[in-house]
């Protein structure tokens, strides 16, 4: 998936836990804070792909990708596996945690929105052609659904003509049938 898409799913998947889910009152530095790391999660499992979104937004990101990328063991290994997410959300805990030492906003809110994010890029690739090793070390692909060919291409044209305005869809049924909920949610958004 590209980028754009992942941006979306990212957005659409925390769209659906605000609509579902019991949510805390939180400041609106903190919304703004989770939305932006919500983004950050929906592209960092791509951190192993030196051409990756996530880098090309950054400064010298192209640099660092190409230097972490070796070390991640390249495309779609350990980030994109249950052991890259507790990995990679034990180290965004403790980063958050230097954070909130100058950046006060609710971390907690902050994690779990990154999560959202990075959990839904793994979702989503399990739906292209290269699949995901979910369950890395062991070298297994997983992808939905199991025959390779009714998959995905990544950037392709089911991606742009499907997957995308699916995606837009499903962000227009959410905000249409949840919309009580996003209203009060807002309501009590800056406290
Ligand atoms: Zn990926």
């Amino acid at each position: 998936m590209t980028g754009r898409t992942h941006d979306l799913a990212a957005f659409t998947a925390l769209g659906y836990v605000v609509a579902t889910q019991p949510i805390p009152t939180i400041s609106l530095a903190t919304g703004l804070v989770a939305f932006t790391a919500n983004m950050i999660g929906g592209l960092a499992p791509d951190i192993d792909q030196p051409t990756a979104d996530l880098w090309r937004r950054l400064p010298v990101g192209t640099l660092l990708g190409k230097l972490l990328a070796p070390i991640l063991g390249g495309h779609r290994f350990i980030s994109h596996s249950i052991l890259g997410i507790i990995l990679f959300g034990a180290f965004t805990k403790f980063l958050l945690n230097q954070m909130s030492a100058v950046l006060i906003v609710d971390m907690s809110v902050v994690w779990w929105s990154f999560m959202i994010g990075y959990i839904s890029h793994l979702v989503m690739d399990t739906f292209t052609k290269e699949g995901v090793p979910w369950l890395f070390p062991i070298p297994i692909r997983f992808g939905i659904p199991p025959l390779k060919i009714f998959r995905i291409t990544t950037g392709g044209v089911l991606e742009k003509s499907f997957v995308f305005p699916g995606l837009i869809i499903l962000n227009i049924y959410l905000y249409y049938n949840y919309y009580s909920q996003f209203l009060s949610f807002l309501k009590h958004f800056v406290k």
